[in-house]
């Protein structure tokens, strides 16, 4: 949109560029259709715009694909944004409280905008929760604001932002915009920058629980030494710095992002640094095998029971909240069987000798680090969903927060039972099998 032509917009409109809203509209179309194609948006691929506006990037964007959605706060412009583009999904509504999780359903998606600049932080933040199907994510931010993120360590930039936004995305500052571009004129230069996912792999997994509670406290007083910030989590600072090779002297700027993940996943009590590596060490599991009544008949390896299908038993948990929401995990990169997909809030297989109860009661602990009654909901036969195993299914009430063993779990997330039952029809394919079994039978045992 030329300068004119958006002053005659606003005119029409009757809608004056409101400060609050952070409003500087976009004037130079070039410059749009250059930020647009950095995302890369293919045809009918889905994408998601926050803070539209007027349309600069939209314009381009939907010419791009028509499988759009805008997330606009102004209700001046919702009636304007769903007469020039019929074809997308208008949403009016504030993107900082927008609930990510309703994407999921929809699948993978890129996200762009032109952000107001007294809420990028908290977009930002939230566009690139567990719980959002973002690909990519290509903003507008002021320009110290993307400095920030996109810092290295060591310099005054280099900050809780920084490390948190890093451990899962990479972030590539593309380019400085001058003031002059927007309309009106605001006081600060811009920045644009491209996030992508952080390939799995490239940095130590760690709970994601933990990563934060330290980065937290280690950038709370940037200028006091690690020792004393992270105390009150990691009382055996000393040991866990030489284990990582770093001095104990050291403050929060110092750590690169690696670091701060060894340190998150470090364990005083085997010095581990790295979960990846004995993320498969489950080959000497034994289980015993069962007859279609469940009765016990023999035993046999993990390897075996799953190359010759011989009925064996497992348990999945759900967790739910005060609120009935549900837990969710992501089955993390290295499991043998379903990796990176979504599944039950804890699910293991039963022990040779061992009882489907206490495996629920140790599967708790395990895998969410976390302690509660754990009621039998009911035992659902064996079948190809469920890998021919006798499952037991339970559920538990927790309100978390959880700690995830990065071998197992990549994260975990609530969600409604609404958002489930909508992501699970739209989506199978996003879920382990043996969950979707589980959801369906815990549906139909439900009385609420
Ligand atoms: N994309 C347009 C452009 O480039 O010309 C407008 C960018 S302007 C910097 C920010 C836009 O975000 C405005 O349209 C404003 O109304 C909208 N906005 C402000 N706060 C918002 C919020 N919390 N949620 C969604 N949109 C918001």
């Amino acid at each position: 949109m030329k300068l004119s032509e958006l002053q005659a917009t606003l005119d029409e409109l009757d809608a004056t560029p409101t400060r609050s809203l952070g409003q500087n509209f976009l004037h130079d179309r070039n410059l749009a259709e250059w930020i647009v194609s950095r995302l890369e948006i293919a045809q009918g691929e889905r994408w998601l715009e926050i803070g539209p506006g007027l349309g600069a990037l939209t314009s381009i964007a939907s010419e791009q694909s028509e499988n759009g959605v805008l997330i606009e706060k102004d209700d001046r412009l919702i009636e304007f944004l769903r007469g020039r583009y019929p074809q997308l999904e208008v949403v009016h509504g504030d993107a900082c409280r927008f609930d990510t999780r309703d994407l999921m359903a929809g699948g993978p998606l890129k996200v762009l905008g032109n952000l107001p600049y007294y809420v990028s932080s908290q977009i930002l933040f939230n566009f690139t929760s567990d719980a959002s199907p973002a690909t990519a994510l290509l903003f507008t931010l002021q320009k110290e604001l993307a400095e920030r993120i996109a810092a290295g360590p060591g310099g005054k930039e280099y900050g809780a932002p920084t490390v948190l936004i890093g451990r899962r995305w990479r972030v590539e500052m593309l380019r400085t915009l001058p003031p002059s571009v927007f309309l009106p004129v605001p006081k600060v230069d811009s920045a644009v920058v491209l996030l992508t996912p952080r390939p799995a792999g490239e940095l130590t997994p760690c709970d994601g629980a933990r990563f934060t509670t330290l980065v937290k406290l280690g950038f709370s007083q940037r200028r006091k030494q690690l020792g004393k910030l992270l105390a009150p989590a990691l009382p055996q600072w000393a040991q866990a710095a030489e284990a990582i090779g770093i001095p104990v002297t050291s403050r929060a700027e110092a750590l690169s992002l690696e670091q701060w993940c060894k340190l998150a996943a470090w364990k005083p009590d085997t010095g581990e640094t790295d979960p990846s590596s004995n993320a498969q060490d489950v080959h000497g599991e034994i289980f015993d095998v069962v007859d279609e009544h469940d009765n016990v008949t023999g035993q046999a390896s993990r390897f075996e029971v799953h190359q010759q299908h011989l009925r064996h038993r497992a348990i999945h948990i759900f967790v739910l909240n005060k609120h009935g929401e549900l837990f969710l995990q992501k089955r993390s990169q290295w499991k043998d069987v379903c990796p990176q997909l979504w599944d039950s809030s804890a699910a293991g297989h039963v022990n040779a000798g061992r009882g489907y109860d206490e495996t629920a009661a140790r599967e708790l602990e395990e895998e969410l680090g976390v302690s509660a009654s754990v009621q039998p909901v009911t035992r659902i036969a064996p079948c190809v969903e469920t890998g021919f195993e006798f499952v037991g299914l339970y559920q538990a009430q927790h309100d978390g927060p959880f700690h995830l063993p990065p071998a197992e779990i990549e994260c975990g997330e609530w969600f409604t039972t609404a958002q489930v039952a909508e992501w699970t029809a739209a989506r199978p394919s996003d879920f382990a099998p043996g969950f979707l079994k589980c959801w369906q039978i815990w549906n139909t045992t439900r009385r609420d």
